[in-house]
């Protein structure tokens, strides 16, 4: 179903959340709709609500939307590309190809002791499973690698694994979808709205 942009109080966007919940909460008072989905209605019994599309916050938060760690949440971090090869495999329809890609423990298991492994380029012991030592990889980089650091199987990682900003946060969202809804864009920053992996309505990025 349709869900809905949520804003901060300032307007800046900070993550996708379910249609009942921005229903509830605006109806509690907590949001305020700022744009609907033209001609669709929320209907119960006793009433029917323009279909919220975007909602704010009545109050700030400065809170930080954290990012469940997953191997699929760590291909999106990377924007579906190997962070050694490069490699961005793509389906027919030009939707990333999740079976190709792999998650690679970029400092791997074999190193670990009492399942901590130490990241030389941040200086700190961290698990083995966490976004700071987790990468995307293809399948054939990541058999290459084996059970190795980056150092050891002479690889170059192209990307600083890290943990999710909000920024990131939110381009992840935006590619999680078959295509972002129009009555959004007016509220999403152009590198998210340019970044390959997320998909907006063509007439957006044609001619006009
Ligand atoms: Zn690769």
């Amino acid at each position: 179903m349709l869900n809905v942009l949520l804003l901060n109080a300032d307007y800046t966007p900070m993550r996708v959340i379910r249609w009942e919940r921005a229903v509830e909460l605006v109806l509690d008072q907590k949001l305020v709709q700022v744009a609907a989905y033209p001609g669709r209605f929320v209907r119960s019994m006793s009433l029917a609500l323009p279909w919220p599309s975007v909602v704010a916050l009545r109050k700030y938060s400065h809170g930080r939307g954290k990012v469940r760690f997953s191997s699929r949440n760590v291909q999106a971090r990377d924007a579906y590309t190997c962070g050694y090869c490069g490699v961005r495999p793509r389906q027919h329809d030009g939707r990333p190809d999740r079976v190709s890609l792999t998650l690679d423990h970029v400092i791997p298991r074999a190193h670990a002791r009492e399942g901590k492994v130490y990241l030389p380029w941040s200086r700190k012991w961290v698990n083995v499973s966490c976004w700071e030592n987790s990468a995307t990889a293809c399948r054939s980089c990541n058999s290459r690698k084996a059970d190795r650091t980056p150092v050891q199987a002479n690889m170059t990682l192209r990307i600083y694994p890290r943990v999710p900003t909000q920024a990131d946060a939110l381009r992840m969202a935006m590619s999680r979808l078959a295509v972002v809804p129009e009555e959004w864009l007016p509220w999403l920053p152009p590198d998210v709205l340019e970044a390959e992996e997320v998909r907006v309505p063509t007439r957006v990025l044609g001619a006009g």
